[in-house]
C-alpha cells in the first residue's frame, strides 16, 4: 500500500507538468519519474523500506517543488512574451498613424499653392511650405527657417504683420483675411490675403502663431482697374453733360437770331412763296430750339444741376396753361382735348409750376403726337393726405397708336422711342420722356404707363406736394347757379361726363344728350333754362340745333352757349346770328365755363338776353372779379 501514493504522484505530476508547463517540464517529470521508479524498486526490498520511503518522500517533494517552479517560470515568460507582442503591435500602428499623419501634413504644404508657415514667438519661421521658399526665392524651405518677415520684406510691411502676429498671441483671438500689402525690397508689390492664428503646444501655452497667405494681386489689380475705369467713365460723363450743356448754349444764340430775324421778315411785305420759306425757317427754327431745350435739360439733370422751386402756385391752372397751348396741335389733328379738375380739389399747391408745366407739356404734346384720331383726356385729381400735403395723380390718356410690352419699359430711357419707324413719322429725340421721369423723380414723384398698340396709352404722373392753402375761383362768386337745369349736348361722352360734373358741383341739373335730334326732341320736357351745345354734334351741326330751339317757343328764353373748337374769324357773329348767346372755345376752362353760365343766366333773370358772352368779355369781367376777390379774400 505505500507503493501506491508515489505511484500516482508520479504520474499526476507527468500529466500536469505536460499539460500545464509544456514540453519541457513534461521530460523532466518523465526522468523524475524513471528515477522514482528506480528508487520504487528498492522499496520492494523490506530491508530498506524506511529509507526508501523517506526518499519516496522526497523524490514527491523534488518532482512537486520542480514543476511548481517550471510552471511559473513558463507561465511568467507567456505572459510576458504577449505584453511583448502588444507593445510592439502599439508602437507599430502609432507609427504607421504618425506617418501617414506626416504625409498628410506634408502634402498639404508642398502642394498648397497659398503659402502656410508656422512661427515662434519672435516672428520667425518655424516650420512653412516650400510655397513660402518659392515665393520668398529660396531653392528649400530650411533657408526660410529662422527669418522674419523682417528679412524678407521691407519694413514698410514687416511691421505691422509682426504687430499682428505679435497682437494674436497677446489676445490669443485669430487673424481673419486680412488684406496685406506685401512690399520687396526691390520695389515689387503684392497682396496677400493672411488668416493668422496662435499657436499653441500640447498644454495649451501659446508658442507662436501659424498662419495662410493666399496671393490675390491679380484680383487687386483687377478691382483696381475696374475701380479707375469707373471713375473714368464717371468723368467722361460729367465731361460729356457739361460739353452738351456748353453746346446747345453755345448754339442756342445764333439760333434764337434766327427765329427773331424769321419773324422779322414773317412781319415784313413777302411774296406768297417767300412767306412760306420764312415760315418754314421759322417753324424749323423753334422746333431746333425745342430739341436744344430737351438736350440742355437733360444734360442738366445728369450733371445734377437741375434745381427746382417750392411755390405756391393753382395746378390746375398750370395745367390748364400747357392744355391750351397745345389745343392748336389737337385742333389741326382734329383731336379733342379734354382736362377735368376733380371738383373741390384744392389746387393750390407747393411746387415748381414751371418743371410740372414741363412734363404736362410734354406727356400731352406726346398724346396728341401718337394720336391721329379720337381724344386725348387730362385727368387731375388731388386727394389731401392731411393738414398739410395732397397727393396729386394725374393721367393722360390718349387714343392713339400705343405702345407694345417690349418697349413700355425701353421709352424713358434716354434717345429711346419705342420703334425705328416713330422718328421718321413722327420726329423726336427720344429725350423728352427721360426728361419727364428725371424731373417728376426730382420732385419725389413717379411716371408710369400703361398701353397696348392700337389701344391707346395712359400715363399717371403721381406726386406728394405740400398745400399752398386757400382754393382759386372756380366760378364767380356773386352769381347763384345751383338749381338751374341745363341741356349738355356733346358728341364725346367723356367730354359731357366732364361737363356735367362740373354743372353737378355748382349746383345744377344737367340734362346730357349726344346726338342734336336727341336733344331736340327732348327739350320741351327738360325743362331747361341753359343749354350747352357743341358744334360738332354726330347728327348735325351745333348752330343748327341752336337755330331749331331759338324757331321754337319752349327754346325762345333758353340761355344758348356754343362751344366751338378753335374759333375762326367771324365765328361769334355766325354763333351770335343763330342765337347764341354766349360763345366758348375749347378746351374750355372752367372759370370760364362758370363765367360765361353765370352771365347767362344773370342776363336771363334780368330779362335782358341779349348780346354775346365770350371768353374776352369774361376775361374783362374778370379783371373786375379778381379785384373783388382781392378785396375779400378767403
Ligand atoms: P420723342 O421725342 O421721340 O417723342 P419721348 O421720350 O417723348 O421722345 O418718347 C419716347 C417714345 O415713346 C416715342 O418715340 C414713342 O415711341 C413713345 N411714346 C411716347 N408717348 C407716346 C404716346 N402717347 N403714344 C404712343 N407712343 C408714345
Amino acid at each position: 500500500d505505500f507503493l501506491l501514493p508515489p505511484a500516482a504522484l508520479f504520474l499526476l505530476a507527468i500529466g500536469f507538468s505536460s499539460w500545464w508547463g509544456g514540453v519541457g517540464p513534461g521530460i523532466l517529470a518523465i526522468a523524475l519519474a524513471v528515477l522514482g521508479a528506480d528508487v520504487l524498486s528498492f522499496a520492494l526490498d523490506p530491508a530498506i523500506l524506511a529509507t526508501t520511503r523517506f526518499a519516496n518522500a522526497m523524490a514527491v517533494v523534488v518532482v512537486g517543488v520542480l514543476t511548481s517552479v517550471m510552471m511559473i517560470h513558463r507561465v511568467t515568460q507567456t505572459r510576458i512574451q504577449v505584453e511583448r507582442q502588444q507593445d510592439a503591435n502599439l508602437r507599430r500602428r502609432t507609427e504607421e498613424h504618425l506617418a501617414h499623419e506626416q504625409h498628410r501634413l506634408t502634402t498639404l504644404l508642398e502642394h498648397s499653392p497659398d503659402r502656410i508657415y508656422f512661427k515662434d514667438r519672435q516672428s520667425r519661421f518655424v516650420v512653412c511650405s516650400p510655397s513660402v521658399a518659392r515665393q520668398f526665392g529660396f531653392e528649400r524651405t530650411e533657408q526660410v527657417i529662422g527669418k522674419s518677415d523682417f528679412d524678407i520684406f521691407t519694413r514698410e510691411h514687416a511691421q505691422p504683420a509682426y504687430d499682428d502676429e505679435q497682437e494674436i498671441m497677446r489676445t490669443g483671438l485669430p487673424m481673419i483675411n486680412k488684406e496685406e500689402k506685401e512690399t520687396w525690397p526691390d520695389g515689387r508689390v503684392a497682396w496677400a490675403s493672411s488668416t493668422k492664428a496662435p499657436f499653441r503646444d500640447v498644454n495649451g501655452v501659446i508658442i507662436g502663431t501659424f498662419g495662410i497667405s493666399r496671393d490675390i494681386t491679380e484680383r487687386k489689380l483687377a478691382d483696381d482697374a475696374l475701380r479707375e475705369a469707373k471713375l473714368a467713365a464717371e468723368e467722361a460723363n460729367l465731361a460729356k453733360g457739361q460739353f452738351l450743356a456748353n453746346m446747345s448754349h453755345e448754339i442756342r444764340t445764333p439760333l434764337s437770331a434766327v427765329v427773331g430775324m424769321a419773324e422779322i421778315l414773317l412781319d415784313s411785305d413777302l411774296t406768297a412763296e417767300q412767306r412760306e420759306f420764312a415760315q418754314i425757317i421759322h417753324q424749323s427754327g423753334n422746333g431746333l430750339v425745342a430739341m436744344l431745350n430737351d438736350i440742355l435739360d437733360f444734360s442738366k439733370n445728369e450733371a445734377g444741376k437741375l434745381e427746382l422751386e417750392a411755390i405756391p402756385f393753382d395746378l390746375a391752372l398750370a395745367i390748364d396753361e400747357v392744355v391750351h397751348l397745345l389745343a392748336a396741335n389737337a385742333e389741326a389733328k382734329n383731336l379733342e382735348l379734354i382736362l377735368r379738375v376733380a371738383p373741390d380739389a384744392p389746387t393750390r399747391l407747393i411746387g415748381d409750376p414751371s418743371r410740372v408745366r414741363q412734363v404736362m407739356s410734354n406727356l400731352i404734346g406726346n398724346a396728341i403726337k401718337f394720336t391721329d384720331q379720337g381724344h386725348v383726356f387730362i385727368d387731375l385729381n388731388i386727394s389731401p393726405l392731411d393738414d398739410h400735403q395732397a397727393t396729386v395723380r394725374i393721367t393722360v390718356t390718349d387714343t392713339g397708336i400705343g405702345i407694345a410690352a417690349d418697349k413700355l419699359d425701353h421709352i424713358f430711357d434716354k434717345f429711346t422711342q419705342a420703334d425705328a419707324s416713330t422718328t421718321r413719322r413722327y420726329g423726336g429725340t427720344g429725350l423728352g420722356l427721360a426728361i419727364c421721369r428725371q424731373l417728376v423723380e426730382g420732385m419725389g414723384g413717379a411716371l408710369n404707363v400703361e398701353s397696348r398698340p392700337d389701344a391707346g396709352s395712359t400715363f399717371v404722373f403721381t406726386l406728394t406736394l405740400p398745400l399752398a392753402g386757400g382754393t382759386s375761383p372756380r366760378l364767380p362768386q356773386q352769381v347763384e347757379l345751383a338749381g338751374a337745369r341745363v341741356l349738355v349736348v356733346e358728341g364725346n361722352p367723356i367730354h359731357q361726363r366732364v361737363i356735367a360734373e362740373q354743372l353737378s358741383s355748382w349746383g345744377c341739373v344737367p340734362v346730357c344728350h349726344l346726338r342734336a335730334d336727341e336733344a331736340l326732341a327732348a327739350f320741351p320736357s327738360a325743362n331747361c333754362q341753359l343749354a350747352i351745345i357743341d358744334t360738332t354734334l354726330p347728327d348735325r351741326s351745333g348752330l343748327d340745333l341752336g337755330r331749331d330751339l331759338r324757331a321754337h317757343d319752349f327754346g325762345r328764353e333758353c340761355g344758348l352757349i356754343l362751344l366751338t373748337s378753335i374759333g375762326k374769324r367771324g365765328d361769334a357773329k355766325v354763333a351770335e346770328s343763330a342765337g347764341f348767346n354766349a360763345y366758348l372755345v375749347k378746351p374750355v376752362r372752367t372759370l370760364d365755363l362758370g363765367g360765361a353760365l353765370a352771365a347767362v343766366r344773370a342776363a336771363q333773370l334780368a330779362g335782358k338776353l341779349d348780346g354775346l358772352v365770350t371768353r374776352h368779355t369774361l376775361a374783362e369781367e374778370r379783371g373786375h372779379s379778381s379785384a373783388f376777390h382781392r378785396r375779400k379774400p378767403r
